[in-house]
């Protein structure tokens, strides 16, 4: 495995492969979640490359960036132990070169809401990240988590809009044995807080079991949902479908389910997709 610290070098690894490249984009302190794009990609690509970069456009002025887990001697063990063949670790300069770049702006009808209406902002500085990355690796597959579902739809988009020809995978949302989904931002999390946080995983299969039950009107899941998280300080909880139009009855197969609750200044965000 070869660790990249420099665009020079990246361009000159790109050059040099003529074979089928799967990448995973993250900002590191790498966990399960992680490693099932990375073991996806390893099924489906011959050459795997991951970069680790916490993009700075991405957090608004007040969010925890500074803070944001940093573990990069891990991260390296873990990408070679799954036989990653690069990583790519850029810094903010070489990423950002200017002070006056070129930018770009999310769709106003699906960035607007949810996380873009708490995160005004965020999704304009993931994509501007994203498709700097996908310019430089210039993947034949790009590997996303579904728990970033507002995210995942709008990376789509940019590729479908930008004519990039990229193929998109989504991943399934990897949890911990008691449900609570996977995140980077779980260590933030007291033991209680810990405890509390299975309420959105459990309201979700509950969901899911008034689904299954043929349930479809969301206000009365969302009554359900909502009296298994009594205690919890929710963001939002919504009902989409895959455009991210809010819908009031479910319609299966094309129906994802979003959740945020914050546990004082760690938002957690969990998702369902029936
Ligand atoms: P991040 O490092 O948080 O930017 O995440 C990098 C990628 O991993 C994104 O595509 C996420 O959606 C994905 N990801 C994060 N957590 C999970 C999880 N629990 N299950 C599946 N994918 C995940």
């Amino acid at each position: 495995m070869q660790i990249i610290n420099t665009l020079e070098e990246l361009i000159k690894v790109r050059k040099s492969i003529n074979k089928s490249i799967g990448f995973v984009p993250t900002m590191g302190a790498l966990h399960d979640g992680h490693i099932s794009l990375i073991k996806l990609a390893r099924e489906n690509n011959q050459i795997i490359i991951v970069s680790i970069f916490v993009n700075p456009t991405q957090f608004l002025a007040h969010e925890d960036l500074d803070k944001y887990p940093r573990k990069d001697l891990e991260d390296i063990e873990i990408c070679k132990n799954n036989n990653v063949d690069y990583i790519f670790m850029p810094n903010k300069e070489m990423m950002y070169q200017g002070l006056d770049e070129v930018l770009i702006k999310a769709p106003k009808l699906s960035s607007y809401i949810l996380e873009g209406k708490t995160r005004p902002g965020h999704f304009d500085g993931v994509l501007q990240v994203v498709l700097k990355l996908f310019n430089l690796v210039r993947p034949t597959n790009a590997y996303f988590g579904k728990k970033d579902a507002q995210q995942l739809s709008l990376i789509s988009q940019m590729v479908k809009d930008l004519f990039l020809d990229i193929n998109i995978i989504e991943c399934e949302i990897i949890r911990e044995e008691d449900g609570l989904a996977l995140s980077s931002r779980n260590i933030y999390l007291s033991k209680e807080h810990r405890i509390e946080a299975l309420k959105i995983s459990q309201s979700l299969n509950k969901a899911k079991e008034l689904i299954q039950n043929n349930i479809i009107d969301t206000n009365e899941i969302k009554f359900e949902m909502i009296n298994i998280m009594n205690t919890l300080d929710i963001e939002y909880i919504a009902f989409v479908n895959r455009e991210f139009n809010e819908i009031k009855y479910i319609e299966k197969n094309n129906t994802i389910i979003l959740i945020v609750a914050k546990f004082n200044n760690t938002r957690l965000l969990d998702n369902l997709w029936v």
